[in-house]
């Protein structure tokens, strides 16, 4: 019997499945496969690990889940080590398949490989299908053609809640074929890609396991069990725990839970709990998901460019000392500091803390803001190509939205975030016995204070890297700099 492959990437569950849908409908014998393409465990152009320990662990255990639900219905999940164009046609012809079917993606680095997997398959006379997946709603499912989808995103929103539909879930298959005489290969550890295992860090807002199966059970508890959607508008700008959002992007972009499977949970949610604000609030986060990949769609390459989408030169600095500052999370401000000791302990950071370390970035260091969207690529577990680039263009001032020079009072941010100082003292232990209104500005504390606290700047905590108000300044100078020369 002929077979159709299935080339899972970062769409690894059996719901809302597109491409296993239609295959099911054909009565062949399907064959899942997952390739670990060794060009994604390489460097990026700034020398960091394209796919981290973190990363690389989330996505081992979503692979795994997928092979063990795979199995369950009695099929099972083909691993491969190697490039998919070489792979793919290779399990062809073993397998006998006529056809091959995919959830097609949107960067340049991915769409490559397509063509190359494309090229490859091209003596073989398969059918070769991809499949538009990954957002809520479908471009041919949006209210206007995606040569004019809006550029800002509050038009992009209004548009589409005015016209747009969402198409229901794909059926979770209850049964699937079996393999072809195959071996199904073994899942790599992450030491076969140079990387070593995570610690486990107690401070962490959860324990992230990859996988459909852990996906949808953080659904049911975020929704269900703790209820807590109900009051997500006011917490989510939170940072500490587990409760102040969802958590959902790990498994977002991983694809072990599907945007349209979250949405019919918020409208049951909706049905049987209440409906509110902070219902409707989720479903409008997730639109800033489908914007970012829309608009990496239409503008390509562009959202990587130091330029981004705005297209304005800004002499980024490519300082080494001060990015490793930030980096490790010592630049002397304690907001900054502790968030990016989570990133580098855990592989998360709250929205809260990405928007302020990115700004800090940009416009306090003048840092080139692709070191900062490399260094999220190689960290963050939820790493999502059209959400970080295109956050990081917005954060840098290059994004379709720039109006003028916009920048996070970091002080701010602290006391309207984190007043009393739990979420600093969390992960800055040096400043644990500062009391609360002194705690985000520890440069202020005099010498008997430092004693008082049991904390000796520059030697337990640094001194800042830069004075914020004049940082702030001659980065506005340049920025605007670089905007009048644009208008030339
Ligand atoms: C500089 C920077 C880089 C970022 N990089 C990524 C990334 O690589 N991957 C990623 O998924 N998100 C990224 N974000 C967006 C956002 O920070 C995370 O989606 C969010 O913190 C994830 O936590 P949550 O699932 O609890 O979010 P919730 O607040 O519970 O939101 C629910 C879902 O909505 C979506 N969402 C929320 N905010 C955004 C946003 N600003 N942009 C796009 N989608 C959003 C996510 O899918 C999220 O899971 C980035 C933001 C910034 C400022």
């Amino acid at each position: 019997m002929p077979s159709i492959l299935i080339w899972y990437r970062n769409d690894l569950r059996l719901h809302d499945h597109e491409p296993l849908a239609e295959a099911l409908k054909q009565n062949s014998q399907i064959v899942p496969v997952y390739c670990f393409d060794p060009r994604q465990f390489g460097k990026t152009a700034f020398g960091f690990p394209k796919t981290g320990k973190f990363r690389a662990q989330f996505l081992l255990e979503s692979v795994a889940n997928m092979r063990s639900s795979l199995q369950d219905l009695g099929s099972d999940l083909v691993v491969r080590i190697g490039k998919p164009e070489e792979v793919l046609p290779q399990l062809a012809k073993q397998s006998g398949a006529k056809a091959l079917y995919f959830y097609r993606e949107v960067a340049s680095e991915e769409l490559r490989v397509e063509s190359a997997v494309n090229e490859a398959l091209k003596s073989l006379e398969m059918e070769v299908k991809s499949f538009w997946g990954a957002t809520l709603f479908h471009p041919e499912d949006l209210s206007f053609p995606m040569k004019q989808l809006p550029e800002v995103f509050t038009d992009f929103r209004k548009q589409v809640e005015a016209g747009s539909t969402v198409v229901p879930m794909f059926a979770t298959p209850t049964k699937l074929p079996g393999l072809p005489n195959l071996d199904a290969g073994r899942i790599p550890t992450l030491e076969e890609f140079g990387l070593v295992i995570p610690e486990k860090d107690e401070r962490a807002v959860m324990v992230f396991r990859g996988g459909e199966r852990a996906g949808t059970a953080r659904l049911q508890e975020y929704f269900w069990e703790k209820s807590l959607l109900k009051s997500y508008k006011e917490t989510r700008n939170g940072m500490l725990g587990a409760d102040y959002s969802s958590k959902f992007s790990p498994w977002l972009a991983l694809g072990c839970l599907s945007p349209r499977y979250i949405v019919e949970q918020v409208k049951a949610y909706e049905t049987q709990r209440i409906k509110n604000d902070s219902t409707y609030w989720l479903i409008f986060e997730l639109l800033w998901r489908d914007y970012f990949r829309f608009i990496l769609h239409k503008h390509g390459n562009k959202l990587f460019r130091s330029s981004g989408l705005r297209g304005v030169e800004i002499p980024w600095q490519q300082d080494w000392k001060r990015f490793e500052l930030w980096r490790d999370g010592k630049t002397g401000f304690p907001l900054i500091d502790a968030n990016m000791q989570e990133l580098a302990s855990t592989g998360f950071m709250s929205n809260r803390g990405r928007q302020n370390v990115a700004s800090f970035l940009t416009k306090n260091l003048g840092i080139d803001w692709r070191m900062g969207a490399e260094w999220f690529e190689s960290l963050l577990i939820d790493y999502d190509v059209a959400s970080n680039w295109g956050n990081w263009n917005y954060s840098a001032g290059v994004g379709n939205d720039a109006r003028g020079f916009r920048y996070f009072n970091i002080l701010k941010q602290a006391q309207d975030y984190d007043p009393d100082g739990s979420y600093v003292q969390h992960w800055l232990p040096a400043l644990a016995d500062v009391p609360a209104k002194k705690v985000h500005e520890p440069w202020k504390l005099l010498a008997i204070e430092q004693q008082r606290f049991g904390v000796q700047l520059g030697v337990d905590y640094p001194h800042p890297v830069v004075d914020l108000a004049k940082s702030v300044q001659r980065n506005e100078d340049i920025y605007n700099g670089a905007y009048q020369n644009r208008r030339r």
